[in-house]
């Protein structure tokens, strides 16, 4: 099958919020994805403003502010009862989103559904049902099957996801689901701690270096910096994604305080997202 889509990201503002986004994607296809950045919420600092996670100390009210800001400024307010979270454990989990399990997590003020428990990975092939996960520093991921059904996967690949090829697993279990090859997915890696600012000891440095037989790609020099930007694509590349149908977006969140939240950086601090949607014809 040719090439579907050829992934790209741009950063567009709107009502204040500011997100890389695939304008194309939605135009052509009726899927949404984004990945926010900081600005534009109502919490205060540290979590300054756009915070999206409920786990972090921010207080409950604005968070949930913060997620329908969100989800207005992307033009999908009307699904904000099925926007759909996880408790993030740095596992290697791949939820399937669908019937109950819609809606879980997105709203704590309301005193809903809990996130969906222990799960670093959500795919859906659900209409209308948006994915959220959260992220400071963690590789966010966000992968697309547009035919024969249109379906999406958010993974949240910290050094242990990326380790364990959480994001590969995530792409084959979507193709799966999509009934296509893993050759025929779009795959994005958003905004995340870059080799520039994370070091780490021998032992990480060795783990890798023994699970990714093309070290010279994923410790970068001089040797103890870890990209786990190269390690996820080199994963996915590793199931069949062509390297053309992956996008990498070439940021640091770490040096980039202004717009993204760092945990390295700043210690306690708010989180941003990563939204997928599969949006009804209609709409
Ligand atoms: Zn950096």
């Amino acid at each position: 099958m040719p090439a579907q889509h050829t992934p790209n990201l741009e950063a567009l503002t709107r009502a204040g919020v500011r997100a890389l986004m695939d304008p194309e994607l939605r135009a052509s296809w009726g899927i949404l994805i984004a990945f926010t950045q900081r600005t534009g919420g109502r919490s205060s600092a540290p979590y300054s403003s756009l915070n999206l996670a409920s786990h972090v100390g921010d207080d409950a009210s604005s968070v949930d502010d913060n997620r329908s800001t969100l989800l207005e400024a992307l033009d999908i307010e009307p699904l904000r009862s099925r926007l759909t979270m996880a408790e993030q454990v740095h596992g290697l989990r791949t939820r399937e989103v669908a019937g109950a399990s819609a809606g879980m997590g997105a709203f704590a003020r309301l005193g809903e559904a809990p996130p969906l428990p222990e799960t670093d990975a959500l795919i859906t092939a659900e209409p209308d049902t948006p994915l959220l996960l959260c992220f400071a520093d963690c590789v966010p991921v966000i992968i697309v099957a547009i035919r024969p059904v249109r379906a999406v996967a958010v993974v949240h690949a910290g050094w242990k996801g990326a380790l364990g090829r959480l994001p590969a697993s995530a792409a084959v279990l979507l193709a799966r689901r999509a009934g296509c090859e893993p050759s025929d997915l779009v795959a994005y890696v958003g905004p995340r701690i870059g080799p520039c600012h994370y070091p780490v000891g021998e032992d990480l440095r060795s783990l890798f270096v023994s699970q990714f037989p093309n070290a010279a790609d994923t410790i970068a020099p001089p040797r103890d910096r870890l990209d786990l930007g190269a390690v996820v694509s080199q994963t996915l590349s590793e199931v069949g994604l062509p390297r053309d149908s992956v996008f990498v977006a070439d940021i640091c969140t770490a040096e980039n305080t202004d717009s993204y939240f760092s945990f390295r950086a700043e210690g306690v601090t708010g989180r941003h997202g990563a939204l997928a949607a599969v949006l009804g014809w209609g709409r």
